[in-house]
């Protein structure tokens, strides 16, 4: 039964098994197993380490790297579930993947330490059978005469209810069971979840969003790997759709997790999935309560949660028998997490997929390249939805130069934007303005001597939030007041704000529309679910005529009297010139402009820009994906960039410069050479201060056909740097700041 075989032939004859602990440097490490326990690879188990008590997972054979003599002996096993070998085997691949050690992995998913205790237990209430009263000799006070009263009609019930039903004091029941008249039974504790309903009838569909369902439906009931993409316009009904291949799923008896990249607003997502389900979904991001979390993990890892909705870290879960995932958004920046284990959440799902053998599911309006080269390449598969469901039809979109179509000094509407948002309010319609620029002004600067304001832990301008009255920095946090004073010269009411934030444009706003109802939306007064939802019902009960907002207003949201996008900048995402700063660009705008017209009543789009013949711009004024995406493949082989070669990067870091250049330089001179690998670099990253720590990059990139990962680790293990420089990895990275 046991896949670990002992270790036989030593002195002691011992079983040793390698346990794995959730902590950020660690590998498994051999123990002994006591005499009489009974272990399993997957096990969840305690164990000394140091000095401490340490919680792992039993990991498989010893590795024998360490003489049995000294090894300690696990202390024992904790009540849950053992992790399944799929998830264990899944730990192992992202830490090969990204080169980051199996504990720091582990830890993401065993970030609620005391899920692992047993849950409190549970008893209930019964009358004991075939004794009577008279049996026993025991006195029936009025009082025990109430409760087995009562326990003859509840036969089988908690203390709490006994108690208050019978208004007695549980030192008489505690007598009654004493007696023996009452017999006491401990119980599982009731699922934190309910069921799905899986009874509640689909909603008629389109005939290109039946033939999709029924594709996505064939895979699940297929049960083999494969990867699928919704390709769809905005408003197409995607999640109509993959609902469907989650209902297939669940009826199966299989778990579903489903990732979206900003759970904690997806309020009106999470209202569709209560209609079509009945039930709540087991929710897992980082504003989930403690104890949530705690039954939240366990009844995923016990098979009561069927479905989890959650952000990347769901993924690490040790769920029961995961059958499907699905990415929404999947082309969305916020499923790469940049610091710890460096990971992209869409990609470790396909390996998740992969190594469970179940089909994963990806949607998109706008899929990212990597994902259209997968399905050129015949690894995915793709399902189209070329049109929005019902009546509405995609906005057009219209470019306004602001070169001649010039807004005020010190203002960002230009008239024509003017005119069309008199024109969308005096028709009783909605309106929305895009800048993606959290605060007032994105630099402060003084007018008689030049001094910029910057943080100082970061190469980065301080943001004027005026609401505050503060100056913040958006890296690290840092913030200031605002002075009255420059802190260079002395110059009083010199300070100008440069450039605008949504708070400015708000400003202008409700001195251009005194009479409306405006309202700005960012990450700083939309934080949380409840906030996204009060939002969301604001603007459905039009108590909201014009709605200024950054990214965040971007994703997701469906209000149908949103007739006017406005943005503002459109050139904002083109500066800066990363790998992916066009595609990203592209993705952003085009999902902004997907909130317009989403009802009956057609929508337009407006874009302010000062460079209208840029492809980006073009393009989405064309309406034209597929020539955008071939354009971008194009450049992007033309330098063998991802995702026809491979990108990997290395950051190194620390609190001294010299430190740091001491490093890079000794980095550098071993660095790899050889046929299809180009190493770019030490440089300074563009953040090349950020949270007080120095910054210096690497860029490796290579052909397909290289395993990157072999490469970084030869080349690192030829030099050695000092406890005081850190050197992180990031496979295909996604930030070069
Ligand atoms: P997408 O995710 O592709 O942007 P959604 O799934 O959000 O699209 O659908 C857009 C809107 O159309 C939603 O309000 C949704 O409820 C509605 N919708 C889509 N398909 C149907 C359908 N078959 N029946 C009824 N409503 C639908
Ligand atoms: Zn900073």
């Amino acid at each position: 039964m046991c896949a670990a075989k002992a270790i036989t032939g030593n002195l002691f004859e011992r079983r040793t098994v390698s346990v794995l602990p959730p902590l950020p440097l660690a590998g498994p490490y051999d123990y002994v197993v006591p005499e009489g326990l009974d272990i399993e690879p997957g096990d969840f188990v305690e164990i000394p380490l140091g000095r401490q008590t340490q919680r792992g997972v039993v990991w498989g054979e010893a590795k024998g790297d360490v003489d049995p003599a000294k090894l300690r002996e696990i202390y024992g096993v904790l009540p849950v579930p053992p992790m399944g070998a799929v998830a264990r085997k899944f730990i192992d691949w992202v830490s090969a993947y990204t080169l980051s050690p199996q504990g720091a992995v582990l830890r993401m998913g065993m970030s609620v330490s005391d899920a692992l205790d047993a849950p409190k237990p549970v008893f209930r209430f019964g009358l004991a059978r075939g004794i009577t009263e008279s049996d026993h000799n025991v006195r029936i006070t009025p009082a025990r005469k109430r409760i087995l009263g009562f326990l003859r009609d509840h036969p089988f019930i908690d203390q709490a209810d006994i108690l208050r039903e019978t208004g007695t004091g549980a030192s008489v029941l505690k007598g009654l069971v004493d007696a023996g008249l009452v017999k006491r039974e401990q119980v599982a504790p009731p699922s934190p979840f309910s069921p799905p309903d899986l009874t509640i009838g689909r909603p008629h569909l389109s005939d290109d969003q039946e033939k999709a369902a029924d594709f996505l439906c064939e895979k699940v009931a297929a049960n083999r790997f494969s990867t699928i993409l919704i390709d769809g316009v905005t408003g197409s009904g995607k999640t109509e759709v993959y609902f469907e291949a989650v209902r297939a799923a669940l009826a199966s008896g299989q778990q579903v997790m489903v990732l979206l990249p900003e759970i904690a607003l997806s309020a009106q997502w999470l209202q569709r999935f209560r209609v079509r389900f009945g039930v709540e979904p087991a929710l897992w991001h980082s504003e989930v309560g403690q104890a949530r979390r705690r039954e939240t993990w366990r009844a995923v890892a016990d098979g009561g949660a069927q479905l989890v909705v959650g952000a990347r870290s769901a993924l690490f879960l040790p769920y029961k028998n995961l059958g499907l995932i699905v990415v929404d958004e999947e082309h969305e920046h916020a499923f790469k997490q940049e610091d710890g284990v460096i990971y992209h959440a869409r990609d470790m799902a396909v390996a998740r997929g992969h190594l469970g053998g179940f089909p994963v599911v990806l949607a998109s309006a706008t899929p990212s390249l990597e994902t259209l080269a997968n399905v050129d390449a015949g690894r995915y598969e793709r399902v189209v939805l070329g049109q929005r469901h019902g009546v509405a039809v995609l906005p057009s979109v219209e470019i306004v130069d602001i070169r001649v179509d010039k807004p005020e000094r010190q203002r960002w509407i230009t008239p024509t934007l003017h005119k069309r948002l008199l024109e969308t309010f005096a028709a009783g319609e909605q309106a929305m303005l895009f800048l993606n620029r959290r605060g007032y002004a994105p630099l402060t600067l003084c007018r008689a001597c030049g001094h910029r304001f910057q943080c100082p832990n970061c190469t980065a301008w301080l943001v004027e939030h005026r609401a505050w009255g503060k100056l913040q920095c958006h890296h690290c946090g840092y913030n200031a007041k605002i002075p009255d004073t420059c802190p260079a010269c002395g110059a009083e009411e010199k300070l100008a704000p440069c450039g605008p934030g949504v708070e400015r444009l708000y400003e202008e706003a409700i001195q251009t529309f005194p009479d409306l109802k405006i309202e700005v939306a960012t990450s700083d007064n939309i934080a949380g679910p409840k906030a996204a939802a009060a939002l969301v019902d604001r603007v459905h009960n039009h108590e909201v005529d014009l709605l200024i907002g950054t990214q965040i207003l971007a994703k997701g949201y469906h209000f149908p009297m949103l007739t006017l996008v406005g943005v503002i900048d459109a050139d904002l995402g083109l500066a800066g010139g990363d790998l992916r700063a066009a595609e990203r660009s592209y993705q952003l705008l085009t999902q902004v402009a997907g909130r317009a017209g989403r009802g009956e009543r057609p929508g337009t789009v407006l874009l302010q820009t000062a460079d209208p013949t840029n492809r980006v711009i073009k393009a989405i004024a064309a309406g034209d994906r597929d020539a955008f995406d071939q354009v971008e493949l194009s450049e992007r082989m033309k330098y063998g960039m991802p995702p026809h070669g491979r990108l990997a990067a290395l950051i190194i870091s620390g609190k001294k410069e010299n430190e740091v250049d001491e490093a890079a330089w000794r980095i550098g001179r071993v660095a790899p050479r050889g046929d299809g690998i180009v190493v770019l670099g030490p440089a300074p990253a563009p953040l090349s201060l950020l949270r007080g720590r120095f910054r210096r990059r690497f860029l490796l990139r290579t052909d397909k056909s290289v395993k990157v990962q072999a490469v970084i680790q030869e080349w690192l293990a030829r030099v050695k740097t000092p406890g005081s420089v850190r050197v992180q990895i990031d496979i295909d990275p996604y930030s070069f700041m």
